[in-house]
C-alpha cells in the first residue's frame, strides 16, 4: 500500500490517539484526521475520580495532549466537537457533524479506524434521567459530577455498581468526605475476581464507612425538594444528593451496526488480530472490540486502556504493512480502594467453572517485603493452575503493598506459558524494603508445586465444612491465635506440641490440617505424613476459610462487627480530627496505659503483641495498637469478641495504617471468656483411690490438660492419700485407731496395686516398666 495515505480516526482518547501517534512515527507523509466528539483528546479518563476525590487537584493534569500540542507533535488534524454518524464503505467516505456549528460534511478515507469506546450502561430504572443522577466516562461527565461535589451542601451520594469504577467513585465522594451507600447487585464487589478475595476489598469500604449493599438494586429513583429518594430492592429509601450510576459498559457500536460490520456474540465489533473489521480497510480498536480471551479461548469483553493503547498501535502497524498482531487479552487489572490494592491477572475460578476448564487452586498470605524491614504488608494472593501440567490459568491479589508487583509478574508468567514450577526458579530483584529473599511468586510456586508433586495435599474450605465425624479438624495455632476465632469441631495442637502429642490422634481418621495462613499446616502435614497419618493441609488457612466463609454468610459479609455506632471524633497520628474515623463504643473512663506500635507485623503478630500486654494491664485500662496489616483490622474484632476485652476505637489512620484501642475486661465480663479461658482452664481432680493404675490415669489426665494451658489441682482424699504417705515418715504421737490404720495402708506409690490383674504384683510390675 502506498505511504500517501488518508486515513480517518473516529474516537481522540486511547486507542485513537495511540493509533495516530504511531501513524505518524511510521509515515511522515501520510494525512492522518481525527474526529473526537467531544471537547478533549487524549485526556486520562482512569484519573477522572482522582481530580473528583481531591487526590489529583489540577484539572489540566488529566490533559495529555491538546489538539493543537497533538498538531504540533504529531502533525495531526484534529478535529473536536466532530461527531462521525456514519460510513459509507463503498465511497470510502465518513459523515461528520461539527457540533458546533451543526455543518454536516464527509471526508474520504483509504483507511478508517475506529476506536469509540464504550457507554456506561444504563438500565431502565424509572428516575434515572434526573441532573443528580450521573455516569462517569469523560471530561464533561467530572465536570458535572465535581460541581455538585464541590458546592458543599452534598452530604450523601449512592454509587451504584461495584466494578472498577463504582469503587474508585466510592473512594472519590469518601475522601471529599461524603456519606457513601455503595449498591451492587452482586453478592460481591468486583465481580472479575472471585468472591472470597473480594472480601477484603468489601471490609475495606466497610472499615471507610462506606455503607455496603450487596444482593441489591435500585428500583426507582424519585426527586423531592432537591433530595433523591432511592429505592432499593430491599424496600429501604435513601436520602442523596447524588447518585453515580456506575454499572458497567457496553461497547459503542452504533457507527460499526449502520455501516454493516460484523457484531460479535459479546456485543462488541468483530476483529482479526491485525485488527481489521469484516471491513479490510476498517480497522477497530479499544472497548469497542471484543477480543479472544489469552488463557480460555473465548470471546470476551475487556474494556481495559493497556488493550485499547495496544490495539491502536497495532492498526497502526498494519496500515503501514507492519507484521504486529494482537494475541489476545488475559485481564490484566488493578484497582486501589483506600489503603489496598485489588489486581487479578487471566481467568478467575468462577470462570475456569463455567468454562469447564479443569483446576487446581492455592491460596498465600505472604509478607510484601521482608517482615523486619517497616512497611511490609500482607498479601492475599490465589493462584489457579492446571492440577497436571501446573499451566498457571490466574492470579487474584489484594493487599496495601506489593500486589501490582506481583500480578504484572504472574501476568508475564501466564503470557509465557510458565507452569508453577517455573515460578519457583524465577529470579526476582530482592532487598529488604522490596521483597524476600523467597518473593511471594517464588513462594506460590513452592507451594503450588508441592501440591501437583504429591509433598503436600490441600483441601479447601468446602472440605472442611463439609467434613462429617470421619475426620479429624487439626488446628495447630497457638491458643492465642484459637482466641480469635476457630473452626466448629477443630482440635487444638499448637505446631509445636505437635510431636509429643501424635498419640492423641486417630492414625484411622483422615485429618484436615489447618493454620492462620497455611505454612505451619503445611509443616505439620509433613510431620503427620512421615508418621504415617492421612492428612491434608488447608490452603490459606484460617484467614481464607473466614473469608470465604463471610462471602458465603447470606446477609452478606459484615467484617468489621462490632463497629455499631459512628461518631466522627477521633484524633489521627497527625493530631488532626480525622473525619473518616468510627467510633464504637467510648468507655471513655478507661485509662490508656500503653501504645504498641505492631507496624511490620502480619496478623496474627499484632494479635499475639496484644494478647501478651493485655496480661500486664488491669481491668478498665487499656492499650491502643497501631498496625498496618489490613488483615489486622478484620481480625481484631473478632479476637476482642472471642476474649470479651472491649474494642472501642478501630481508625484507618494515615499512611494505610489502622489503630485499635482495646479496655481490658475482668473475665466475669465475658461469660464465654469467664468459661474458656478461666473456669475450663482451671481444673480440679479429686483423686480418691487407692488403685495403682487409677493413679496414674489421673496423672496422665492432669498432665495433658496442664498441657493444654490448664492450671491443675489434684486434690488426694480417702484411699487416694495412701499415695502421698512417706515411706520414712517423721514420728509422731497417734492414737492406736490411727496406728492401725497406718498399719493397714499401703505407704506410698510404691505399695499400691492394681485394681484389676494384678496377678501377685506381675500386673503392677508391668504397667511401672
Ligand atoms: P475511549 O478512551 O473512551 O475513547 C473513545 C472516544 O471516542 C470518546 O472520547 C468518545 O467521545 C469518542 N467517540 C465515540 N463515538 C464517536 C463518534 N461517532 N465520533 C467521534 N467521536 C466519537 N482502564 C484501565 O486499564 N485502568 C484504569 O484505571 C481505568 N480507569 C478508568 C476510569 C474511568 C472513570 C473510566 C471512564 C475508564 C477507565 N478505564 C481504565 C478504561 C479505559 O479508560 C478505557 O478502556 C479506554 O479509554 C478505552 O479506550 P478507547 O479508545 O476504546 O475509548
Amino acid at each position: 500500500m502506498s505511504e500517501k495515505q488518508r486515513i480517518v480516526i473516529v474516537g481522540g482518547v486511547a486507542g485513537g490517539a495511540s493509533a495516530a501517534a504511531r501513524l505518524r512515527r511510521l509515515s511522515e507523509d501520510a494525512e492522518i484526521i481525527l474526529f473526537e466528539r467531544g471537547d478533549y483528546i487524549s485526556f486520562a479518563n482512569c484519573g477522572l475520580p482522582y481530580h473528583i476525590g481531591g487526590v489529583i487537584p489540577e484539572r489540566k493534569r488529566l490533559l495529555v495532549q491538546t489538539p493543537q500540542s497533538f498538531k504540533n507533535r504529531f502533525n495531526v488534524d484534529v478535529r473536536v466537537h466532530s461527531e462521525v454518524t456514519s460510513i459509507d464503505r463503498v465511497l470510502k467516505e465518513v459523515t461528520v457533524t461539527d457540533r458546533k456549528t451543526d455543518r454536516v460534511y464527509t471526508e474520504r478515507y483509504d483507511s478508517l479506524i475506529l476506536s469509540p469506546g464504550a457507554e456506561p450502561v444504563k438500565p431502565p430504572i424509572p428516575g434515572l434521567d434526573n441532573d443528580n443522577v450521573l455516569t462517569l466516562r469523560n471530561m464533561a461527565d467530572m465536570d458535572a459530577i465535581k460541581k455538585i461535589v464541590d458546592c458543599n451542601a452534598l452530604s450523601h451520594a449512592v454509587v451504584v455498581g461495584g466494578g472498577y469504577i463504582g469503587l474508585e467513585m466510592a473512594e472519590a465522594l469518601r475522601e471529599r468526605n461524603i456519606d457513601v451507600t455503595l449498591v451492587e447487585l452482586a453478592d460481591q464487589v468486583f465481580n472479575v475476581i472471585d468472591p472470597e478475595m473480594a472480601v477484603a476489598v468489601q471490609q475495606q469500604l466497610q472499615l471507610h464507612g462506606i455503607k455496603l449493599y450487596l444482593k441489591t438494586s435500585v428500583d426507582s429513583v424519585e426527586q423531592e425538594g432537591g433530595v433523591l429518594h432511592v429505592q432499593l430492592s430491599t424496600g429501604e429509601t435513601i436520602q442523596a444528593g447524588l447518585m453515580v450510576m456506575a454499572i458497567g459498559v457496553k461497547p459503542e457500536t452504533t457507527l460499526a451496526k449502520k455501516a454493516g460490520l460484523e457484531i460479535g456474540e459479546r456485543g462488541g465489533i468483530s476483529v482479526n488480530e491485525r485488527m481489521q473489521t469484516t471491513d479490510p480497510a476498517i480497522y477497530a480498536v479499544g472497548d469497542a472490540v471484543e477480543v479472544n480471551d489469552f488463557v480460555g479461548g473465548f470471546k470476551s469483553l475487556v474494556p481495559l486502556a493497556g488493550p485499547a493503547n495496544r490495539q491502536g498501535r497495532i492498526a497502526a502497524d498494519h496500515i503501514f504493512d507492519r507484521a504486529s498482531v494482537y494475541r489476545d487479552t488475559q485481564g490484566t487489572g488493578i484497582c486501589k480502594v483506600f489503603d489496598i490494592a485489588v489486581g487479578m491477572t487471566g481467568l478467575s475460578e468462577k470462570m475456569l467453572g463455567r468454562m469447564g476448564i479443569p483446576y487446581e487452586k492455592i491460596y498465600i498470605h505472604p509478607a510484601s517485603h521482608a517482615g523486619y524491614y517497616p512497611g511490609a504488608a500482607q498479601i492475599s494472593l490465589k493462584l489457579l493452575f492446571d492440577p497436571e501440567s501446573g499451566k498457571i490459568l490466574g492470579a487474584q491479589a489484594t493487599g496495601a503493598g506489593g500486589v501490582d508487583k506481583r500480578i504484572d509478574i504472574l501476568a508475564v508468567a501466564i503470557r509465557a506459558g510458565l507452569t508453577v514450577h517455573d515460578l519457583k526458579d524465577l529470579e526476582l530483584c530482592y532487598a529488604p524494603p522490596f521483597g524476600s529473599a523467597k518473593d511471594p511468586v517464588n513462594y506460590a510456586g513452592f507451594v503450588a508445586s508441592n501440591v501437583i508433586n504429591g509433598d503436600v495435599s490441600v483441601c479447601h474450605v468446602e472440605d472442611v465444612v463439609g467434613a462429617n465425624g470421619d475426620i479429624i479438624i487439626l488446628d495447630v495455632r497457638t491458643s492465642a491465635e484459637v482466641m480469635g476465632g476457630t473452626i466448629a469441631g477443630a482440635v487444638n495442637i499448637p505446631l509445636d506440641d505437635l510431636r509429643g502429642r501424635l498419640g492423641e490422634l486417630d492414625k484411622n481418621k483422615e485429618i484436615l490440617v489447618y493454620c492462620q495462613v497455611g505454612l505451619r499446616g503445611y509443616l505439620a502435614c509433613r510431620i503427620l505424613t512421615q508418621n504415617g497419618y492421612q492428612c491434608r493441609n488447608l490452603t490459606g488457612g484460617y484467614k481464607t476459610y473466614k473469608a470465604t466463609l463471610a462471602a458465603q454468610s447470606p446477609s452478606g459479609p459484615d467484617l468489621v462487627p462490632t463497629m455499631e455506632a459512628s461518631s466522627r471524633e477521633i484524633t489521627s497520628d497527625s493530631g488532626e480530627v480525622d473525619e473518616r474515623s468510627k467510633t464504637i463504643n467510648t468507655e471513655s473512663q478507661a485509662t490508656l496505659v500503653k501504645t504498641i506500635d505492631a507496624c511490620g507485623l502480619q496478623c496474627p503478630g499484632p494479635v499475639m503483641e496484644i494478647n501478651n500486654e493485655m496480661a500486664n494491664l488491669q481491668p478498665g485500662e487499656s492499650l491502643t495498637v497501631v498496625a498496618d496489616d489490613p488483615g489486622f483490622a478484620a481480625d481484631i474484632p473478632a479476637w476482642c469478641q472471642s476474649t470479651g476485652h472491649k474494642l472501642t476505637h478501630l481508625t484507618p489512620q494515615a499512611g494505610g495504617k489502622y489503630a485499635a484501642t482495646i479496655v481490658k475486661r475482668p473475665p466475669a465480663a465475658c461469660p464465654a471468656l469467664a468459661e474458656s479461658s478461666q473456669a475450663v482452664k482451671q481444673k480440679t481432680m479429686v483423686v480418691f483411690s487407692g488403685d495403682f493404675d487409677k493413679l496414674m490415669a489421673s496423672f496422665i489426665i492432669a498432665n495433658g490438660a496442664a498441657a493444654m494451658g490448664s492450671k491443675v489441682t489434684m486434690f488426694f482424699t480417702f484411699w487416694g492419700l495412701n499415695a502421698l504417705r512417706k515411706s520414712n515418715p517423721p514420728s509422731m504421737k497417734k492414737t492406736f485407731i490411727e496406728r492401725m490404720f497406718g498399719l493397714m495402708m499401703p505407704r506410698g506409690a510404691d505399695k499400691l496395686t492394681m485394681s484389676q490383674m494384678n496377678m501377685g504384683g506381675m500386673g503392677l510390675a508391668m504397667i511401672k516398666g
